[in-house]
This record gives C-alpha cells, sequence and structure tokens, in this order.
C-alpha cells in the first residue's frame, strides 16, 4: 500500500511538473535584404544579446544553385520559403507579384491551425500580401487559414504615410508594427507571430553598400531590442518560454548592394539569430538554410507534418536531435548516386522513391523502399533502371527527421 501511495505520489508529482513546463511561443522577424558581412560589419548588440543565449550562424537562400530547386534571392519568394520550409520548385512564388502559389505545400499558420486551432497566431507587418496572398487567409486553397492579430496594411494608407521618394515612411511604418507588436506581445501573447520589416531592403536598394544601410541596420537592431523587452516581460510575469529567430530574405550583389535576385554567393549568403535553446550541430556547423527555420519552430511548437507532408519539406531542424540533412543525388544511366550528411553514425536510414509528383496537385505519391543503410556509410548507389521516368523524389528517414532530394531528368 505504502508503495502505491509512494508511485502515486510520483505520478502526481510528474504530472504536476508537466503541467508546470512553460508553454513555448514562437516569433520569427523576416528584416529585409540584409547580407551576412553588412550584419557582421555593424554593432548590434540587441541581436548579441539574443544570440548569446542562443546561437548565430551565416545561413543561405536560393535552393540548390545549377539544380531542380534554385529559387530567385527575390524578397517575397524568400519569405514562402520561410513559411513553408520549401524552395520554389514546389511553393511555386517566383516573384513578388505572388501569381500563383502552390498552397498544396502548407505554411507554418495552416500547419498550427489545422493541428492545433487553439493556438493564437499573429502577424506584424509592412506588406499586407504577406497575410492575404503567402499565408493566403480566407482562401479556399488554404482552407480559409485564419490569422487571429493582424496589425499590416498601412503602406496603402497614403494620408497617414504619404510616400516619399526617401522611403521613410517605411521607416515610420516598421516602427509602428514594431509598436503593435510589442503591445499585442504583452497583451495578447501569440503562440505564432510573424514580424517583417522592410526600411532595410529600400534603403540597400536605394543607396546600396552605404553609411545609410548601416544605420537601417543600426535601426533593426534597436527595433529587435523592444520585441526583446516584450518577450522578457511576458516570459517574467507569465512563465512563458518565448523563442524568436531573427533572418532575412536574401543577400545583396557584389558590386554595389543595389540588387538582388540572382544567384551570387552574396546575394545567396544570409544568416540567423535566435535565443532558442537546444541548437544542434547542423546549426553551429553547417550553413543551414531559411527552409530550416520552420521545422524549428514546428518542433517547438509541438505540430507535427503528416507523413506525406514530411516527405516535401525541404528544411531539416535547427533545434534537437537530427538523423540526417543534406541529402543530394546525381543520376547516371539507371543508377542514383546520393549522399548525405549523418548525424547519427550507427542509425538505420530508410531511403525510399517515386516515380510521381502527384503531392504538387494535391494527390498521393506511392513511395517504395529501395534500401535500409547505415546513416554513418553517407552515400549509396540506388538501381532504378527498371523504373523509368522523368522525376525521381528521393526520401531519407531516419529516427528524428526525413529529409529529400530530387532528380529532375
Ligand atoms: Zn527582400
Amino acid at each position: 500500500m505504502k508503495k502505491t501511495f509512494s508511485t502515486l505520489t510520483i505520478l502526481f508529482l510528474a504530472f504536476i511538473s508537466f503541467a508546470q513546463q512553460p508553454k513555448t511561443k514562437v516569433i520569427f522577424v523576416i528584416a529585409d535584404g540584409i547580407s551576412a558581412d553588412a550584419l557582421e560589419k555593424i554593432e548590434t548588440p540587441h541581436l548579441d544579446e539574443l544570440a548569446a543565449i542562443g546561437g548565430y550562424s551565416r545561413a543561405y537562400v536560393g535552393g540548390k544553385k545549377g539544380g531542380y530547386s534554385e529559387t530567385p534571392t527575390i524578397s517575397a519568394v524568400g519569405y514562402n520559403s520561410l513559411l513553408t520550409g520549401t524552395w520554389v520548385n514546389k511553393h511555386n512564388v517566383f516573384g513578388n507579384g505572388i501569381k500563383d502559389p502552390n498552397y498544396n505545400y502548407w505554411t507554418i499558420f495552416r500547419f498550427a491551425k489545422a493541428q492545433k486551432p487553439e493556438l493564437k497566431t499573429a502577424i506584424y507587418s509592412t506588406w499586407l500580401d504577406n497575410r492575404t496572398k503567402l499565408i493566403g487567409e480566407g482562401l479556399e486553397q488554404t482552407n480559409h487559414v485564419k490569422v487571429d492579430i493582424a496589425y499590416d496594411g498601412y503602406e496603402l494608407d497614403t494620408v497617414q504615410f504619404p510616400h516619399d521618394k526617401e522611403r521613410l515612411f517605411i521607416h515610420h511604418i516598421d516602427e509602428l508594427v514594431i509598436e503593435k507588436a510589442v503591445e499585442s506581445i504583452k497583451k495578447d501573447a501569440p503562440d505564432l507571430s510573424w514580424v517583417y520589416l522592410e526600411y532595410t531592403d529600400d534603403i540597400g536598394h536605394k543607396f546600396g553598400d552605404s553609411e545609410q544601410f548601416d544605420n537601417a541596420i543600426r535601426i533593426v537592431d534597436n527595433q529587435i531590442g523592444k520585441l526583446k523587452e516584450a518577450m522578457d516581460y511576458r516570459a517574467a510575469k507569465f512563465q512563458e518560454n518565448w523563442e524568436i529567430y531573427i533572418t532575412t530574405d536574401h543577400g545583396r550583389d557584389e558590386k554595389t548592394g543595389k540588387h538582388h535576385g540572382g544567384q551570387s554567393d552574396r546575394e545567396r549568403s544570409t544568416w540567423i539569430v535566435t535565443n532558442a535553446q537546444k541548437l544542434n550541430s547542423y546549426f553551429e556547423k553547417e550553413t543551414p538554410g531559411i527552409v530550416d527555420i520552420m521545422p524549428a519552430m514546428m518542433r517547438s511548437l509541438k505540430l507535427n507534418p503528416g507523413k506525406d507532408q514530411a516527405y516535401e519539406i525541404d528544411g531539416v531542424s535547427i533545434t534537437g536531435p537530427l538523423s540526417v540533412a543534406g541529402a543530394d543525388a546525381t543520376y547516371e544511366e539507371g543508377k542514383i548516386d546520393l549522399r548525405w550528411k549523418s548525424f547519427q553514425k550507427n542509425e538505420q536510414l530508410k531511403i525510399y522513391v517515386s516515380t510521381t509528383n502527384n503531392f504538387t496537385k494535391g494527390n498521393k505519391d506511392t513511395y517504395e523502399l529501395m534500401k535500409t543503410v547505415r546513416s554513418g556509410d553517407g552515400k549509396v548507389i540506388l538501381d532504378v533502371s527498371k523504373m523509368p521516368s522523368e522525376i525521381y523524389k528521393i526520401v531519407l528517414e531516419g529516427k528524428h527527421n526525413v529529409t529529400n532530394t530530387w532528380i529532375k531528368l
């Protein structure tokens, strides 16, 4: 009896400690168009403070250069890679016109509402299209996904924000967006928030690499400081765990810094600052991509993509345990040479191949288990000579995560 009692006590205490685990709230910030070299040469005390808690890494955008997933280093294209964890060959947003997004690749906002409708979502943004077109709020194709809290669209208000040549009005809108975000974080404490700031890119286009651009980065750092204060306020008062990921959507051209869109190293070169704990060796030692932030946020919010969806997500989490990343494949005469980076040497990896791409139209693909290999091998040859196709979607499945790479002939 005594034993039973103590077991019950332990169970009760376990329950209490579980119940008291602070809830994780996630914010991601896109500060537009700041290449890694530009950021690194400016003093940014607020970003540094967050990086000291979590970490800083150089990162990249642009998909696989010269490959099937090469992705223009253009703003909305980059935002959608972050939102969906996929490159442009999947999400289909090729420019800022956002003509025909493929909503079959869900944004994190859609995952949140589909799996945990109780999660409160928010957007604080200097560009309305982020909510109405990329997230696709209220559209039939997104199953009418809702963003609970929105402070955006100010750029359409030319009375309060007359459009000036110096683009100062964008700075003023960024400031208002931050003010609203700070108020709302303190009051509403959304579980998932997106803060979007535009001024840096506008100044980059106007002045290129310049004192003005450097100054715009300092302004962003100050704005991040305000967000941090709001997070700290909630954390102290309500015992919540606030996680923030700050990044940019593309770098700038090598010559003047006025342009972007191409595949030069500097245009592809970005960065991630986060206060997240449990950053893994993929974040610490490799160069993560913009697509790797969404899987980390999914983990923090305890959202799990369905199997078919997980097979399509191009990013891998930068937090927590990881099995495999960096898959790459080449094809020659019926054989696929597949390579990857292993993070758990002796784990088994299952390699699947599909020769269809029905997912892109919202339908199912059939995957065939080709091989089970030791992860530490880092490479394998797959014989697909009896599966002639113009596309091979290859999935590597480990204990902690899956990743994929394609062959398009
Ligand atoms: Zn941009």
